[in-house]
């Protein structure tokens, strides 16, 4: 009997983590030179925080959620593996004070997320998303300082090309207005959709701009865009979000169909997009969502954020993502009952602060130099028993092939000099 990984969680093996972890640097570096500071939730919460923070309508808590049912005996509520991180962070928000303490905050995550889905390129089951969150503004530059962060960790990684899709969904006032037009206008026309369209559209008429399918995306394609219907406060903050893009040098699309699948946001939504991705070809998305915070029992406050998923920027990044580890020696022995000496020095070297290798295979002299090289070792150490009669080693930079030979006390200094 073999074991295998569960369907849509992967294993990522070396070559692939180090292309995580180079994505992963970016996103630390672009989110803490904005000013975001990095919080960490647990990986699960309380059912009720998604069904509350994300929506009851939505296919992530209807359908997708990892849900451990409640234990009668503790008598401990329902439990779930969190599908995202924007409620978890504003959970932790109210749950700790933050916003006492300062009235404005600028959080950043990264971290695994979960959802039931069906897997397909792209889509997991566990996956990698990051993503900020700042909590305490209602000034639109925000949202666009947002899409900059996203924009920045995307070249910071190396990704060439992508699309940002922008809409409005307006504020509680113009989004109800326009969701009860909408609602009289699809209730005839309702029959000529998909069957899920016209389940979603009962409980959230929105939904059907979502639809992937191309008679659904026909008919809607005719429907009022609620950009029309914004009221004169949403007009204005949609029109400074776009001034304040257009500043930071980020062109973008207006896309009317742009909803997002979660109930929370309000006014901007924004997706950045790939063509090179195939079906799933959102790399990150976000928005305003004024009223998260009091949804979840928190005062009232203004926020913006994003999440985006590390593998589909690794998906564009394709196999050049990784660089190779460096390595400053590799102890190379002659005979073999020079191994223990061997061991010793390499680990001097390493708590030297040196990156480095040894053989631990039994290898002859020829395949330790293949290893060395393998490695891309910029120095060989080379352990003879002539050199080391005289307390000393042979060093050989592998840049130039140039040989010395080494008191061994010395030999820090030497791959110290050498490696400057
Ligand atoms: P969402 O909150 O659904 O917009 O997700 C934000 C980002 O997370 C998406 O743009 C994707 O990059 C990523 N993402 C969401 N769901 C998955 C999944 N099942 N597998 C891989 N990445 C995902």
């Amino acid at each position: 009997m073999t074991f295998r990984s569960p369907t849509g969680a992967e294993d990522l093996l070396p070559e692939r983590a180090a292309a995580f972890r180079r994505i992963e640097a970016a996103v630390r570096d672009v989110c803490e030179r904005f000013g975001y500071r990095e919080i960490r939730t647990p990986i699960f919460e309380y059912t009720e925080l998604f069904e509350r923070g994300v929506g009851e309508t939505t296919d992530i808590v209807e359908k997708e959620m990892f849900t451990i049912p409640p234990r009668s005996e503790d008598g401990e509520a329902s439990l779930s593996l969190r599908p995202e991180m924007t409620a978890p962070t504003a959970r932790a928000l109210i749950e700790h004070n933050l916003h006492k303490a300062r009235p404005f905050n600028k959080l950043y995550y990264i971290g695994p997320a979960f959802r039931r889905e069906r897997p397909q390129k792209g889509r997991l089951r566990q996956f990698s998303q990051f993503g900020v969150e700042a909590f305490g503004s209602d000034d639109p530059r925000l949202d666009a300082e947002t899409i900059q962060v996203l924009a920045e960790v995307l070249r910071a990684a190396g990704v060439k090309r992508t699309e940002i899709r922008l809409n409005s969904i307006g504020c509680g006032v113009c989004r109800a207005a326009y969701r009860d037009a909408l609602k009289a206008r699809v209730k005839a026309d309702l029959a000529a959709y998909c069957p899920n369209c016209a389940k979603r559209f009962e409980r959230n008429p929105f939904r059907i701009f979502d639809c992937k399918q191309e008679k659904c995306r026909a008919i809607s394609a005719n429907l009022p865009p609620i950009a029309d219907a914004l009221c004169e406060a949403c007009r204005g903050h949609f029109a400074e979000v776009r001034r304040s893009l257009q500043a930071a040098g980020l062109d973008h699309t207006l896309d009317g169909r742009l909803v997002r699948g979660l109930d929370y946001y309000t006014k901007t939504v924004y997706e950045f997009t790939s063509d090179d991705l195939g079906a799933q070809n959102a790399v990150g998305g976000g928005g305003r969502y004024d009223g998260l915070v009091a949804e979840l029992g928190g005062p009232a406050m203004g926020a913006v954020g994003f999440a985006a998923g590390i593998e589909r920027i690794a998906l564009l990044l394709g196999d050049g993502a990784a660089a190779p580890a460096a390595c400053d020696f590799y102890v190379v022995v002659i005979r073999p009952e020079d191994r223990g000496e061997a061991f010793k020095l390499a680990s001097r070297l390493r708590t030297e602060g040196f990156a480095g290798d040894l053989d631990y295979e039994g290898k002859s002299v020829k395949a330790q130099m293949r290893s060395a090289n393998a490695a891309g070792a910029r120095h060989v150490v080379v352990l003879g028993p002539d050199e080391w009669a005289r307390g000393e080693v042979k060093v050989k930079a592998m840049a130039t092939g140039a040989e010395t030979a080494v008191k061994a006390e010395a030999l820090v200094a030497a791959l110290r000099g050498r490696s400057a």
